[in-house]
């Protein structure tokens, strides 16, 4: 494969004359010369700037900082770049000064549900697990855009040690998300030992690790990294394409190897103005993605973290864009597409409506073609009452029931075991106002 072009080789001369493929493919080589100022890309990719314009970008660097790997700046196309996908997710945008009343530093509350530092713990069996504070390539886009440029630090063994114990000390708690920061710039060693400790608590089954590792820096994909990784299985890992100009050879190859470990690969992509927010492009995105074994897994709405507005596009651009890919193409080429809760509440998916309408004996769809169909409900399908005594039941689950979570939110209204009738918000004037002496 082609993983050195020309325009890559004159890039890596123009940082060290003396550089060469080797230095190239070294991942600790593109870190160490990652972009991190102005002039330096000028002089990199040929693009100029004015001294007005310049002047401008050195504020919103100021604030939220520049770095980017001279692999994915040499995936910027000199014509056109204002337009280009790559330069818009990695270079400087002045209208990420802009903070409009509805944004959030924290918009997702990830600070309030942390229980210990580096843990957030929103869902009752996962948690999500900040490891590291690094990352090769500031995104543009970035949701924790509000830790960006916090001194870039690996946080140490007793730091990750607290988090480490919260889980061995939770046991509903049986997936484990590894984030940051990116996880894979953590070395190998370092990361084998998170791994074994996480292994070593029983009620973890699986772990995931979130990474834009192999869209920003493919090269960090060494065969040891790999090795490191397929001893802890089952291992997960999320990236995060979110155009299918990222997915070059370089690419293809570093995931060909995680694929190859028996890592089952999912992808995260983010719905952003300018840049993907087209069909075309993102059916031709999950294309290649399953092309090259790796599902896509979540379309994200953007959040409203401050600086990011000129990013975000209507909901309605998600359902547009889902309308064109359901039914239109693969199952499994098909994203979730969620929108991460403001305050914390967690992803909310959101679709078309296939569901038109339904009486007790039909209920009425439609296609992605626009037909409408009628299905019979059963009629003799014989309504059970579940009292959650697995051991008395014809299904044969047969399980524990003590290691089991009591259903919340509307599961806990469906239950039948759960005498709940509705849910109602703690602010509710109405419910206030009740007379309580009736009850
Ligand atoms: C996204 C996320 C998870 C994982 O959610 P899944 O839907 O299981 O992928 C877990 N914890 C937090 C805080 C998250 O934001």
């Amino acid at each position: 494969m082609n993983i050195y072009t020309s325009h890559q080789q004159k890039i890596a001369e123009k940082i060290q004359p003396s550089a060469d493929l080797k230095n190239w493919k070294d991942w600790k080589w593109q870190l160490r010369n990652a972009i991190k100022t102005i002039d330096q890309f000028e002089k990199l990719t040929g693009i100029t700037f004015t001294e007005k314009e310049k002047q401008l970008f050195k504020t919103t660097q100021d604030k939220f900082p520049l770095s980017i790997t001279p692999y994915y700046l040499s995936l910027i196309k000199k014509s056109n770049y204002q337009y280009d996908p790559i330069f818009k997710q990695s270079f400087l945008d002045n209208r990420e000064l802009i903070v409009s009343s509805s944004e959030m530093s924290d918009p997702l509350s990830e600070d309030h549900d942390s229980p210990v530092p580096g843990i957030t713990h929103r869902y009752p069996d996962r948690v999500l697990f900040l490891v590291s504070n690094v990352c090769a390539m500031y995104c543009r886009h970035c949701t924790r855009k509000r830790k960006v440029g916090d001194t870039d630090h690996i946080p140490s063994k007793s730091h990750i040690q607290v988090g480490l114990d919260y889980i061995k000390n939770t046991p509903q708690i049986r997936d484990v998300l590894l984030s940051g920061g990116d996880p894979l710039l953590l070395s190998d060693e370092y990361l084998d030992w998170i791994l074994t400790e996480l292994r070593k608590i029983p009620h973890i089954e699986v772990i995931r690790i979130g990474s834009r590792i192999p869209v920003v820096l493919p090269y960090r994909v060494t065969d040891e990294l790999v090795n490191t990784l397929k001893k802890h299985h089952p291992i997960w890992l999320n990236t995060h394409f979110n155009h299918p100009r990222e997915i070059t050879d370089s690419a293809k190859e570093a995931i060909n190897k995680l694929a190859n470990a028996g890592i089952p690969l999912g992808n995260q992509t983010v719905l952003l103005a300018d840049v993907n927010d087209c069909p075309r492009i993102m059916k031709k995105l999950v294309h290649e993605l399953v092309r090259n074994r790796i599902r896509p897994y979540y379309l994200y709405q953007c959040d409203l973290s401050e600086g990011l507005s000129h990013f975000r596009t209507p909901i309605g651009k998600g359902i547009e864009i889902m309308e064109s890919l359901i039914g239109h193409t693969s199952g499994f080429a098909v994203p979730t597409y969620v929108i991460d809760a403001p305050g914390g509440g967690g992803k909310i998916p959101v679709m078309p409506n296939y569901l038109i309408s339904w009486s007790t004996n039909k209920v009425i769809l439609r296609n992605y073609e626009g037909v409408i169909t009628s299905y019979q409900e059963p009629t003799n399908y014989e309504t059970t009452i579940c009292d959650r005594n697995c051991k008395e039941c014809n299904l044969e689950l047969d399980i524990d029931g003590a290691c089991e979570i009591n259903a919340i939110g509307i599961e806990r209204l469906l239950s039948d075991y759960d005498e709940t009738i509705s849910l109602i918000p703690s602010e509710n004037e109405r419910v206030e106002r009740r007379d309580t002496s009736y009850e």
